[in-house]
C-alpha cells in the first residue's frame, strides 16, 4: 500500500490556516459540483447513498465510503470537536464512461 504523496503541487498549495484535503494528480478527470448532496453531514451509521471519498466535519479525518455501506466510527477524534459527521468530497461514478 502506497502511502500519501510525498509532495504537494505548488499550483494546489493551500492557504495559511487551511488544511489540505484530498489530493489528486490528473485534473481533467475530475469536475467541480455545485451539488447540494456535498453539503449534507452523514452520522455514523447510517447508509451512504452515494459512493466516494468522505471527510469527518469534526476532525478532517478521510475515508472511503461505498454505496449502501454505513458511514464508520473507525476513528477518534477530540471530544471538544463533537461527533463524526462524514461530508462527500469526491463522489465516485461507477459507470463507463
Ligand atoms: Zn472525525
Amino acid at each position: 500500500m502506497r502511502g500519501a504523496p510525498s509532495q504537494v503541487n505548488p499550483a494546489n498549495a493551500s492557504s495559511p490556516g487551511i488544511i489540505p484535503m484530498a489530493s489528486y494528480k490528473y485534473r481533467h478527470l475530475l469536475s467541480a459540483s455545485e451539488d447540494l448532496v456535498f453539503d449534507h453531514d452523514h452520522p455514523v451509521g447510517d447508509r451512504a447513498s452515494l459512493s466516494g471519498i468522505y471527510r469527518c466535519a469534526a476532525c478532517g479525518r478521510e475515508g472511503v465510503v461505498k454505496e449502501g455501506d454505513a458511514f464508520p466510527d473507525d476513528h477518534s477524534h477530540a471530544l471538544t470537536d463533537g461527533p463524526v459527521r462524514w461530508r462527500l468530497l469526491v463522489y465516485a461514478d461507477h459507470r463507463a464512461k
